[in-house]
This record gives C-alpha cells, sequence and structure tokens, in this order.
C-alpha cells in the first residue's frame, strides 16, 4: 500500500509534495497527447499535484497541454511555470505571464520563476514578479538555474521561494554550498532532470545493485535519492502513464544509509565548489 507523499513547506507557508511532475517536451507531439492529458490527470489523481511548465516548452505547447489537462481541477493544482530570461524586464515580465496564464486557462499560478539569468538586472525581474503578486495573478516567485553566488547577490528581503536546478547523482555539485544556502535562507531546491543527462544515471550498475535489493526499479532509486533531502522537491517528466505509476512509487522508497554509501562510492560527492551546471 502507497503511503500519502511527503509535503514541502515552503517560507509562505504553503505545502507542496516533495514528488510532482515535469513537462518539458510534452505537448510537442499530436500524436502522444491523449495519454499526456491522462498522464497529468493521473498524477493528480496519485497526489504528485506539483506541475511544472514553461513558457518556453514547445513554444507555449506545454502550458496549453497542461491548462487542458487540468480545467476543471485547477484548485488541486500547484502551478509552476517560468518566465524566459528574453522576456524578464519588468513589463516583459508581466506580459509573459499574462500570456502564460491565458495558455493555461487559469487567474493565477503558483509559483512563477526566472528560467535563467539573461541580460536584464534580476532586480527588474523581481519588481515585475511583486506588482504580479500584488494583482494575484501568482502567489509566489522564484528562480531557477541560480547558483551559489546568485541566491547571496539576490536583494536583501527578496521574497525567494525556490531555486530550481539540475539534479541527480551524475550531477551533484549543488550539494557543495548551493544547497546548504538555500537551506540557511528557506528557499526550497526543486530538482530538475532527477533521471540524468545521456541514460547514465538509468544505466548505472550501482543504482541497479540498490535497485534489486528493495525489488524496486533504477529510476525509482534514483528520485529516491533525491527525496532524502526533507527540502528538495522533484519533478520527473514522463509521458506515458506506467512510468508514471513506476515514478510514484519512489515516494514509498527509503534509502539506508549503506545505500547511500554505495551511491557515494559510484558517483562521488563533490569535495569543492564546482560551477552549476544547467542543460
Ligand atoms: P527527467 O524527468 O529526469 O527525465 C525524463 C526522461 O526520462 C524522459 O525521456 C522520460 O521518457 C524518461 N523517463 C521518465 N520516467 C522514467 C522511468 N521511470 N524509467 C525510464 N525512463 C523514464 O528529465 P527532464 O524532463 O529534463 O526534467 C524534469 C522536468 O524538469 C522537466 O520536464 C521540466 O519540467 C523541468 N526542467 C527544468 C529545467 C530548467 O532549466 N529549469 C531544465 C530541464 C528540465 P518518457 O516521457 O518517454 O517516459
Amino acid at each position: 500500500m502507497s503511503t500519502s507523499i511527503r509535503t514541502v513547506a515552503l517560507r509562505d507557508n504553503r505545502e507542496v509534495p516533495a514528488l510532482g511532475l515535469g513537462t518539458w517536451r510534452m505537448g510537442d507531439d499530436a500524436r502522444r497527447r491523449a495519454e499526456e492529458l491522462r498522464v497529468i490527470q493521473r498524477s493528480i489523481d496519485l497526489g504528485m499535484t506539483l506541475i511544472d511548465t514553461a513558457e518556453i516548452y514547445g513554444d507555449g505547447k506545454s502550458e496549453r497541454l497542461v491548462g487542458e489537462a487540468i480545467a476543471g481541477r485547477r484548485d488541486e493544482v500547484f502551478l509552476v511555470t517560468k518566465v524566459a530570461p528574453s522576456h524578464a524586464t519588468r513589463d516583459g515580465t508581466i506580459r509573459a505571464c499574462e500570456a502564460s496564464l491565458k495558455r493555461l486557462g487559469t487567474e493565477a499560478v503558483d509559483l512563477y520563476l526566472l528560467h535563467w539569468i539573461g541580460g536584464t538586472p534580476v532586480e527588474e525581474t523581481i519588481a515585475g514578479f511583486e506588482k504580479l503578486r500584488a494583482d494575484g495573478k501568482i502567489r509566489g516567485w522564484g528562480v531557477s538555474n541560480f547558483d551559489t553566488s546568485d541566491i547571496i547577490d539576490l536583494p536583501k528581503n527578496a521574497a525567494c521561494l525556490a531555486d530550481q536546478v539540475l539534479y541527480n547523482p551524475q550531477s551533484r555539485g549543488v550539494e557543495f554550498s548551493l544547497l546548504p544556502e538555500c537551506t540557511k535562507r528557506g528557499i526550497a531546491i526543486m530538482a530538475y532532470t532527477p533521471l540524468g543527462q545521456n541514460g547514465r544515471v538509468l544505466r548505472s550498475p550501482v543504482l541497479a545493485a540498490v535497485a534489486e535489493r528493495h525489488e524496486a526499479t533504477v529510476a525509482q532509486v534514483a528520485l529516491a535519492w533525491v527525496l532524502r533531502h526533507p527540502d528538495v522537491i522533484v519533478i520527473p517528466k514522463t509521458s506515458t502513464l506506467a512510468r508514471l505509476e513506476e515514478n510514484r512509487g519512489a515516494a514509498d522508497l527509503t534509502l539506508s544509509d549503506a545505500d547511500l554509501a554505495e551511491i557515494d562510492r559510484g558517483f562521488s560527492p563533490p569535495r569543492s565548489k564546482r560551477a552549476l551546471e544547467m542543460l
């Protein structure tokens, strides 16, 4: 029997499930649309109610798919989307958000992120975020692909709720200083691409050995590995119902100290600061 998914408390006291759903590359292929709509709806049924998208995913196609999938169930979902750096001036951020709201078929998003740092000073984007928050179009804001120094450079009292970054056993540089810095400031980390790049994580014999002991799958071990942190949220993407159910199972898997030590031997933790990796 599966237990309910643990939540992470954001610093504005809202609780979000530690395991959600990513939607990059969803909505791109019309032949997959029906199943992808079912995946998003089933994700809500399974308690993976945090859904992550972005204006740039498929040039709005992912947001439209999400909007269609959650129609009539908006209140059950914690909706996250992102402004592209090319739109991230104060007024550009407001316009981009309004266009996202239209595609998503909603009056407000729960968390609005700056996708990565571009040429616009972050203060300008924050001014846009604060106006959107005052107008009730977003319930909170955060950032993505911000490294430790970027977090430290945020204006004092900035109400940043989360930093969404690449994090999986193969890319674990964030553990050295970004994760502790965010934890210290109450900024939640959202781990993207938790199943790794180029299949190296999913093909790992080390993770396979751990999975075998738990009668779990390698993907479940990779997700449980991220979920070992109490303040980290993970957003695996899948377009298939069977994999969605499999990924949900990760929330019921607890890795032992011995498992974690074995994974450390296969994928060493950072011993010095590494530049933040991003996709
Ligand atoms: P991911 O979730 O780590 O992996 C997705 C890939 O793994 C897909 O090819 C998927 O294929 C496959 N997969 C899913 N479940 C599986 C399972 N149980 N077994 C085997 N394969 C499985 O990578 P991601 O999509 O790059 O990252 C997750 C989400 O993070 C994105 O969708 C997006 O929302 C967000 N993201 C944010 C940024 C950023 O800059 N902020 C960057 C990248 C991603 P199928 O769909 O065919 O199952």
